[in-house]
């Protein structure tokens, strides 16, 4: 995998910094988009909404970052998240 530049995970946001944290495609290849926690065998891990995902995330990140609060952590998401593949194309759609 190239280190020229860093890709995030176009769901989460996560650094995707090896190949270890990448998701796996249908035929369980490296899915360089998406992380392994998000993105399994060509699927979304969890149904979520963006909402949703935030609130997940913001749990790890205030883990991983102690000197987070958590609305910090928050407005982060919530900066980051709507500029990624996965929400972009859906801004605010609900699954039933
Ligand atoms: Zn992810």
């Amino acid at each position: 995998m190239s280190t020229e530049k860093i890709q995030f995970c176009q769901s989460c946001g996560m650094p995707l910094l090896d190949e270890a944290s990448l998701g796996t495609n249908e035929d369980g290849s490296p899915n360089t988009q998406y992380c392994a926690y998000c993105y399994e065998r060509g699927e979304f891990t969890a149904d979520l909404t963006m909402d949703e995902m935030i609130n997940t995330c913001v749990g790890f990140m205030t883990q991983a970052h102690p000197e987070l609060s958590e609305t910090q952590a928050r407005d982060m998401m919530r900066l980051v998240l709507p500029t990624l593949a996965r929400w972009k194309k859906h801004p605010s759609h609900h699954h039933p």
